[in-house]
């Protein structure tokens, strides 16, 4: 048995689908064996439109400009190598050949060389596609801005990015590129205000501190800071935070920021680390004062705000409200003049965020518009993978319901393509199964109770809380078969917990601090005075409010309507697939841990769309190409040519004059469609024959 299979694993080099057995064991053994040859690449499945990548730590000379050129020219009898340059290659090609949509779906967890990944497609397209407008030069040169305000150092990846994106490289009829459009979703803003230990604040912050222009702003070094100095981590080994900021500044000239608009934007980032220094003291009675009186932390932050500083110091101590038209006045206590400091400095942060995505959005976009009908993408989606910690929250349910998404797509979309090649062969095929994830979504997203919809309800009610929608989670849930946790086991756990069966397995999460997450509240006064800065940039990122509060947008809402946006447009792409794996947590070359891999692959849906194309025929070869490997096998039997003849027929004759029963292989239109079985007798039998 193993002499075979050693074989044939030899003979199938790269894929995966043709490995003779299914058992995950020996699927890891394939995937861990090339890894230690420095193959880092594994298709999955003869259509080359999901590939696992599993993350070397260490440069490998594999993505330089001459292997660009030989990915982009694959050689039309051979398959191409498993590389990410051959997944570009690939929706590059479809797009040309059949002009539809592309995307390229990045998954995997934290560190696993997702936005590597992308970057390398990325360049791939700027290299083989080009443009005619030098755009490709300017997308390009939005990786540094993005990395640097939203990327961090955390304990898995000390180049972390702490949001998702979805970049649409546009193509014009003639295959230039033409532009670009970045989507940017869940920044995870907490982090301005609070790290773990050993993790960084955002990258831009700490650049600012050391680069020549910090004085600008006033800054001192990252210790002098409250949102820089708690985490005991401010400079990471590998990483030159002044060598990175020149390149952030270069990158913004070329994208065509101007003067002032730099000014503004490094201003209201170091504005949030002066907003964070700000110490208060009681006022004696319930409310505070901002302390020292004329704290230099005060002014500087004001200033860079474009605000006047009394009126930043009133809005942090106390705040207004309205009722039944009647303003009133509500005084801070110390301990919450700084929560509402915090918050504003995650929304200006935010805000920030988002006007950077829109403005370069502007530098990247097609100019031209009589392209506009002929002009399609290719799409690569560069989005956090399932994420099962210990702790989880608001945060984790989220991301993990954008997984269930792009699983579901996934699942489908694999066996939807194993079921169109069968049709288009012609050939008799059973009903493909596969596991559908649509409960666990309803339970998500479905109106009117699904755990997201309760909860934007739950913020939109006056005295809502955590518990009260955990509650009502309970009552409507109680039987569903992903929501496991009744109240009675409850008792025994945390009180504030609940579990869902996730198709990655099963997630328990704390529910404290779902409803404050998920409200996002800035105080209105805050708001009202951003809007009035007198800087462009900062009213630009705080547009006037719509008054009516019904229409107050939750967290979870706009996600949720962006992610059902993205599937709108992913659904009508043609997808690839590529499949990150992060193979040990040192972050150290050539260490492979098996169980972390299996864990990794079974949650990217790897096994089962290895499954669903076996459970069908995964062994197919063009009738010539099997006349051509199977002749050997009837050598000197007369009702066979020796050569030429019709393929198709020679196909079928080949097979009838062995003693073996061959009647489960498919011949199709184009194909000689078996399984392993046969695979295994043919190439025995080719073996004694040669
Ligand atoms: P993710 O985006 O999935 O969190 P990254 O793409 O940032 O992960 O990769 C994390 C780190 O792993 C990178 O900073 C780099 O050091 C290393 N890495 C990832 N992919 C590769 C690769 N193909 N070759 C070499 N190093 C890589
Ligand atoms: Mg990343």
């Amino acid at each position: 048995m193993w002499p075979l299979l050693l074989s044939s694993l030899r003979h199938v080099e790269d894929d995966l689908v043709m490995m003779d057995d299914l058992n995950q064991g020996l699927l890891m053994h394939a995937v861990k064996e090339r890894y230690k040859t420095d193959d880092i690449y594994t298709w999955v499945g003869a259509n080359h439109s999901v590939l696992v990548s599993v993350n070397p730590f260490k440069t490998l000379p594999i993505y330089t400009v001459n292997s660009m050129e030989e990915h982009s020219k694959p050689s039309p009898n051979k398959l191409p190598p498993p590389h990410t340059f051959a997944i570009a290659q690939s929706a590059y090609m479809k797009l040309k050949l059949e002009c539809k949509n592309q995307s390229v779906l990045i998954s995997g967890e934290s560190g696993a060389g997702k936005t590597e990944a992308t970057k390398q497609c990325l360049s791939f397209l700027a290299e083989v596609a080009g443009s005619e407008t030098n755009v490709e030069q300017r997308i390009l040169n939005a990786n540094p801005v993005l990395e640097a305000f939203g990327n961090a150092k955390t304990l898995r990846n000390n180049n972390s990015s702490r949001f998702g994106r979805w970049m649409e490289v546009q193509i014009n009829e003639r295959g230039s590129i033409c532009g670009c459009r970045i989507e940017n979703y869940l920044l995870e803003k907490a982090r301005v205000t609070f790290q773990t230990t050993g993790e960084r604040n955002f990258h831009i912050f700490y650049q600012l501190c050391v680069s020549g222009i910090g004085h600008k702003f006033n800054l001192d070094k990252p210790s002098a800071y409250r949102y820089l100095n708690q985490s005991g981590c401010e400079s990471v080994r590998g990483i030159d935070d002044s060598a990175d900021f020149n390149d952030v500044a270069l990158a913004l000239s070329q994208l065509c920021f101007s003067e002032e608009e730099m000014d503004e934007l490094f201003g209201l980032t170091c504005a949030v680390l002066h907003l964070g220094n700000i110490t208060y003291n009681s006022d004696g009675d319930q409310g505070s004062v901002v302390a020292p009186a004329g704290s230099t932390w005060l002014q500087n932050a004001a200033r860079l705000l474009g605000v006047d500083a009394d009126k930043l110091a009133t809005c942090l101590c106390e705040r207004s409200i309205e009722v039944r038209g009647e303003k009133n006045r509500i005084l801070h206590k110390p301990e919450e003049a700084l929560e509402a400091a915090d918050s504003l400095a995650k929304a200006v942060y935010a805000m920030l965020f988002d006007w950077l995505v829109k403005r370069i959005n502007d530098a990247v976009r097609d100019t031209d518009p009589s392209d506009d009908a002929s002009r399609r993408f290719i799409g690569i989606l560069d989005i956090f993978g399932f994420e099962i910690f210990k702790q989880n929250s608001f945060e984790q349910l989220c991301i993990n319901f954008c997984n269930e998404k792009l699983q579901q797509h996934f699942n489908t979309n694999t066996f939807k393509e194993e079921e169109n090649v069968y049709r288009s062969e012609g050939i008799k095929f059973e009903k493909v199964p596969f596991i559908d994830n649509q409960p666990v979504l309803d339970l998500i997203e479905k109106k009117p109770v699904g755990l997201l919809v309760l909860l934007d309800e739950e913020i939109r009610l006056p005295k809502g809380s955590d518990a009260k929608w955990l509650e009502k989670c309970d009552s409507n849930h109680a039987k569903h078969e992903c929501w496991l946790s009744d109240k009675s086991a409850r008792m025994h756990m945390e009180k504030t917990s609940f579990t869902v069966r996730h198709y990655a397995g099963d997630v328990s999460y704390s529910s404290s601090g779902f409803y404050d997450k998920n409200k996002d509240a800035l105080f209105r006064d805050l708001y009202d005075m951003m809007a009035e800065s007198k800087f462009g940039v900062a009213r630009a990122t705080f547009p006037p409010k719509d008054k009516n509060p019904r229409k107050i947008t939750s967290i979870s809402g706009q996600f949720r309507t962006q992610l059902n946006d993205l599937m709108k447009v992913v659904n009508e792409t043609e997808p690839h697939y590529i499949r990150c794996v992060k193979p040990n947590d040192a972050k150290k070359p050539n260490q492979f841990d098996t169980k972390m891999c299996v864990e990794q692959l079974t949650y990217a849906g790897v096994f089962e769309a290895v499954k669903i194309r076996k459970s069908g025929y995964p062994f197919r070869l063009l009738h010539r190409s099997f006349v051509a490997r199977y002749r050997c096998l009837a050598k000197g039997r007369t009702q066979i040519p020796v050569s030429g003849g019709d393929d198709r027929d020679t196909a079928k004759k080949i097979m009838g004059c062995l003693p073996q029963d061959f009647s489960s292989v498919q011949i199709g239109n184009t194909m000689v469609l078996y399984r392993a079985d046969e695979h295994r007798i043919l190439e025995l039998l080719r073996n004694l024959a040669l």
